[in-house]
């Protein structure tokens, strides 16, 4: 579950990304996260937690977190190998979604690879290389099925799929912006090209343009009109700021943001976005001992769930008491939510939802 950070050299990349690793996660709470340099680990904001800390008087608070992966280096002529290209584009497939970062910001004192600051260019310029990049995988699969369907002709459906998807490439778009059935879907996703990947564009924009995203700066608006017809999202963020909130404490974060006028930082909004980008929720657990957020893929059972607790909870499942957030929160306590009946007993086919507050029985 990481994502890549991309953009062309100098739009504030490591700016944004050193912001990620200083707000970092304790690491100590997530065993399972690749430490590596250039892998961040950021906890994911949920208010919810707080709450439920109160009720249950809970020691600690245990957010859930996500990964961020710095790509730097990636070039126009990276498809054709220029600097490192290749091995750019390689690390890209390896993130399940893209966080793309432009530059919307002026400052005489950066330079600019393409001379001046023009976010669609630089889109399209990065959006080319993978564009490249996925035609020339496609190729290659052509090639391949082309051979197979001498002797099975069933395959002919297949080839000429993948021929709509190389004309779709060859005009410049990226293969998010087409609409699939499900099988279609599968097959896409099998694939792994890299402009099918869904993306976050974050508009790097000056400190002073931050405050009232209503009144867009006029090169975030055109980024918003062009990441609309790709059904991709948009996060307004000044990378030097979030820099500098993130060496602040929890409470002087909150005096920086309201003396700018904001009541969430840009680092906050992109971890939230992406974590839905991801089509991820978290459900809750709560004890005196702690309170604490864990991730599951929309959908996931509840045996599943559990099992990111422990194997044994997956293995050994019995129930899941289970209660809303919003009616634990209405009622007050654990206690009274059960006498109005609030708790429900859901068994392994259970589709656990966002803000669901679970107690797993279980035979070890
Ligand atoms: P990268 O090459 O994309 O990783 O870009 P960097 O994060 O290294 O940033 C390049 C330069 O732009 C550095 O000198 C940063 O200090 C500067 N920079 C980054 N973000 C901002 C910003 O929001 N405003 C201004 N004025 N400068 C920035």
């Amino acid at each position: 579950m990481k994502l890549g950070i991309v953009g062309l050299p100098n739009v504030g990349k490591s700016t944004l990304f050193n912001a990620i690793t200083q707000a970092g996660a304790e690491s100590a709470n997530y065993p399972f996260c690749t430490i590596e340099p250039n892998v961040g680990v950021v906890s994911v904001p949920d208010e919810r937690l707080h709450k439920l800390k109160e009720i249950y008087n809970s020691q600690k608070i245990v957010p859930t977190a996500i990964e961020f992966c710095d790509i730097a280096g990636l070039v126009r002529g990276a498809s054709k190998g220029e600097g490192l290209g290749n091995k750019f584009l390689s690390h890209i497939r390896e993130v399940e979604s893209i966080i793309h970062v432009v530059r919307c910001f002026e400052d005489p004192n950066v330079v600019h690879v393409d001379g001046s600051v023009d976010p669609l260019r630089d889109i399209e310029t990065i959006n080319l290389e993978l564009i490249f990049s996925d035609i020339e995988i496609l190729e290659r699969r052509i090639q391949k099925t082309q051979k197979a369907a001498k002797a099975d002709k069933s395959l002919m459906s297949e080839l000429n799929f993948i021929n709509k998807l190389k004309d779709t490439l060859e005009d410049n778009k990226c293969i998010r912006t087409m609409d699939f059935t499900d099988d279609e879907q599968t097959f896409v996703n099998q694939l792994n090209l890299l402009t099918s990947k869904p993306v976050i564009y974050v508009t790097n924009v000056c400190e002073d343009e931050l405050a009232d995203e209503a009144a867009d700066n006029p090169l975030v608006a055109k980024v918003r009109e062009f990441a609309s017809s790709e059904n991709a999202q948009v996060v307004v963020a000044c990378a030097q700021i979030e820099a500098e909130i993130s060496e602040l404490e929890e409470d002087e974060k909150k005096e920086f943001l309201a003396d700018l006028g904001l009541h969430e930082s840009g680092l906050d909004k992109l971890i939230k976005a992406s974590y839905s980008l991801l089509g991820l929720i978290s459900y809750l657990t709560a004890g005196p001992k702690e309170v604490r957020a864990w991730t599951v893929k929309m959908g996931a059972k509840a045996p599943e769930a559990g099992g990111k607790i422990h194997s044994d909870i997956e293995r050994g499942f019995i129930r899941a008491e289970t209660i809303a957030f919003d009616d634990l929160v209405n009622v007050g306590t654990m206690s009274a939510a059960k006498e109005k009946g609030l708790v429900r007993l859901e068994g392994k086919d259970y589709i656990v939802k966002d803000g669901d507050v679970i107690l797993f029985r279980f035979n070890v």
